[in-house]
């Protein structure tokens, strides 16, 4: 039984019993999935069977082969996956609402179960679709451990007003998961044609896809355990060392859905590590990550100069016509030629690999502010450069942390400096100091030129 506190009744419309579909969108993934476990209770109530129906759109912001192939993998793992458990597979391709009204009209189904996802272009699907159809639409909260809507109903100012709401919360529901029930019903479906799904899209192909993280819920639990018996000891010293594999490497899996954030508190808490390893580890999967939906779910403008804290607002507007030492254009800041070679460094690495250190992407993102005529621009590029070459990019903790960086939000006011104002301010130095620059650059060289002999 899930915890209907999860349940988020988007139309409060009631049903006399019947089919079920879940719309699988944010957590594609068929363990440890709330939503799934919701609809397969409902439909066996109703005795009646479940299906599952994931639509893909023709066009997706900034979406490559890079994030297809990586998502379109996960997905055929859970087709094979549901056909085992008798539930039928479907990829509707289209506009979402449209794809799903019509599915459910067809099918004759009599409940709707989504996830929930606070991104802009969701929700818009969502309202679309919820006033389209007459049977009820239950949003199920599966991506994070608590339920966003209710550890707060507000933006929150920062991770220390978070932290104690969810901590009050999480013993009721960082809770093991149930296995998958059997279904009473089985439904059925034509297998999916994933060639012709790839052609259909015909994505971008100029974002090469990577082959360093292998996709999917199964690959997804391997690293998990990878991390957690090799890195997860010395976590909490070596995570900000972008010259260490120190990280866990998860938020690809995590933002695809194809690993439960739960499940991998679950682990970790379970693991033999130290305890600050552990406290340091879960203070990033759990506050920080549902801070960032938290601030995408509650701020409209979570990617825009607007989103940021009115304090923040008024110091930029006040350095708006500072001298900027070094101007770049978006396409020498894509192709990583500007004066600085860490930086420079740092977007080959996300160009090449999809995945930037953590530590990176915060100087980055910082600089893009520096050597751009305005906060909004750098903001603009910021997004854009993240979301076409981060294997986990158009996340709630890509909006957020942009938004960190160059607005300040989730952070105080500094001292003030040129450009900046009062927003927190890195610089080449302080890496310096940090860790082994020269190190770092060399790394990425060898891989640049490794690529290129490749390609
Ligand atoms: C400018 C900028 C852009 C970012 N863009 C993204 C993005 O597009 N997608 C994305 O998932 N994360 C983003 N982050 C947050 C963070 O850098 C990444 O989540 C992390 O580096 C991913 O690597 P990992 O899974 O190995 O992290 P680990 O250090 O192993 O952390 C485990 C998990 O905790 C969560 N987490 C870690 N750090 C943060 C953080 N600062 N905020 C929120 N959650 C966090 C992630 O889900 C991560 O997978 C961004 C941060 C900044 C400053």
């Amino acid at each position: 039984m899930i915890d209907k506190q999860r349940v988020f009744n988007r139309n409060n419309r009631t049903s006399n019993g019947g089919s079920v579909v879940y719309w699988m969108s944010r957590d594609q993934r068929i363990n440890n999935n709330w939503a799934l476990l919701y609809a397969i209770e409902l439909a066996n109530q109703n005795s009646a069977p479940v299906h599952v129906a994931f639509c893909l759109a023709p066009t997706f912001p900034n979406a490559s082969i890079r994030h297809y192939q990586f998502m379109l993998n996960g997905l055929m793992e859970v087709e094979q996956s549901l056909l085992k458990k008798g539930i039928a597979f479907h990829l509707l391709k289209g506009n979402p609402a449209k794809e799903l009204t019509t599915f459910i009209r067809v099918n004759q189904i009599a409940m709707l179960v989504s996830d929930s996802d606070p991104l802009r272009i969701k929700q818009n699907w969502k309202e679309e679709l919820d006033k389209q159809i007459s049977i009820p639409h239950l949003e199920v909260d599966a991506h994070n451990i608590v339920p966003c809507r209710l550890a707060s109903q507000k933006a929150e100012f920062g991770a220390y007003t978070l932290r104690p709401k969810i901590k009050k919360l999480l013993p009721q529901f960082l809770v093991d998961f149930p296995s998958l029930p059997k279904v009473i019903k089985a439904s059925k479906a034509d297998k999916t044609n994933w060639d012709e799904v790839l052609n259909w899209l015909n994505p971008d192909i100029s974002v090469a896809p990577i082959s360093w993280l292998p996709p999917g819920e199964r690959a997804a639990q391997l690293t998990l355990n990878m991390f957690i018996t090799e890195r997860l000891n010395g976590y909490a010293q070596q995570r900000n060392n972008p010259n260490l594999d120190a990280q866990s490497n998860l938020s690809a899996y995590l933002h695809f859905g194809q690993l439960s954030a739960q499940k991998v508190a679950i682990d970790v808490i379970k693991a033999n590590a130290p305890e600050t390893d552990k406290a340091a580890f879960l203070e990033e999967l759990i506050v920080r990550r549902e801070l960032s939906d938290n601030f995408c779910l509650y701020n409209p403008s979570y990617d825009r100069f607007e989103g940021f804290h009115p304090w923040a607002q008024t110091s930029l507007n006040e350095h708006r016509a500072d001298q900027r030492e070094y101007l770049y254009s978006l396409y020498q800041l894509e192709t990583g030629r500007t004066h600085d070679d860490l930086w420079n460094a740092a977007q080959l690495e996300l160009v090449i690999t999809g995945k930037m250190h953590g530590f990176m992407r915060m100087y980055w993102a910082k600089k893009i502010l520096e050597w751009t005529a305005t906060p909004e621009t750098a903001l603009a590029h910021a997004i854009y450069l993240n979301d076409k070459y981060s294997i986990d990019g158009r996340d709630p903790n890509g909006y957020a942390g942009i938004a960190w960086a160059i607005g300040g939000v989730h952070d105080r006011a500094w001292g003030k400096r040129a450009i900046f104002g009062k927003i927190r301010y890195m610089n080449y130095q302080g890496c310096k100091r940090k860790f082994d620059v020269n190190s770092y650059i060399k790394k990425i060289m060898q891989l640049n030129a490794q690529h290129k002999t490749k390609s």
